[in-house]
């Protein structure tokens, strides 16, 4: 460090500076949950890219599962989830996906509404409205345009690393924040899924209190290994169960 260092100080402010004004133009609140929320993707950009990517997402787990009559099923509690609630008025294309995969427990979904149950998720169901819950769940995802805030976040914090290495030598430092601030948004996400599917099975008819069994069935299947509640971006389904249970009373279900 020579004489240098004041520009590179001025330099790396600058970058931190463009980071936030950047940011600030891109916020935006969410029609559908009333969140404010930065997003650099267009909503034709988030379908775009989870058509295209749903194909590959598909073949990870195994292809889709052959028989046409539980890909049926899923459809159907799918589109009443869609057809009975604000989701329906939404830009986005739904598109429920059944996975072969008979051992991983998952669902999830890709930015513009390709939503994805593995088969070993599904055979542990027992109801249509547990069924209900893990969908509606994953509309709220896309409907929460989730995937594409993490996006804008992590370019977000990307740059602020950048700005932070050039001006003062902290770009790991900063970057090792923002890691824990994009995983704490990752599970505020979790929740706010949580939410606005337990506001989707009332609205289609389904019994919300199902969507504490589907916890109960995650828990189950995670087993006593699970990774604790901070490290990982899914929260804990004791904690999920809490609010769960909230929302229920919020909506009146
Ligand atoms: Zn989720």
């Amino acid at each position: 460090m020579r004489g240098s260092w004041k520009i590179r100080i001025l330099i790396g402010l600058a970058i931190v500076v463009f980071a936030f004004f950047r940011k600030c133009a891109m916020t935006e609140e969410n029609p559908y949950t009333g969140k404010d929320q930065a997003i650099s993707l267009t909503t034709e950009e988030e379908i775009a890219i989870g058509v295209q990517s749903a194909p590959q997402m598909a073949a990870e787990y195994g292809g889709l599962y052959p028989d046409e009559q539980m890909q049926a099923y899923v459809d159907m509690v799918g589109a009443k989830l869609v057809d009975n609630t604000v989701a329906r008025d939404t830009p986005y294309r739904y598109e429920f996906h059944l996975l072969a995969d008979p051992n991983t427990i998952n669902a999830f979904a890709l930015p513009g509404g390709q939503i994805f149950i593995t088969y070993a998720l599904l055979s542990k169901l027992e109801t249509e409205d547990q069924l209900a819950g893990v969908l509606g769940h994953e509309v709220g995802h896309v409907l929460g345009r989730h995937s594409a805030e993490r996006i804008a976040n992590s370019e977000f914090w990307q740059t602020i690393a950048q700005g932070a290495s050039v001006g003062a030598d902290a770009g790991n430092v900063v970057a090792g924040i923002g890691q824990n601030v994009l995983l704490g948004n990752g599970r505020d996400d979790e929740l706010e899924s949580d939410d606005l599917g337990v506001r989707f099975m009332i609205k289609a008819g389904y019994d919300p209190y199902e969507m504490i069994e589907v916890m109960q069935i995650l828990k189950d299947a995670a087993g006593p290994n699970r990774a604790p509640e901070f490290k990982s971006t899914h929260p804990d389904p004791e904690n999920r169960i809490e609010h769960i249970k909230e929302a229920i009373k919020k909506y009146g279900g």
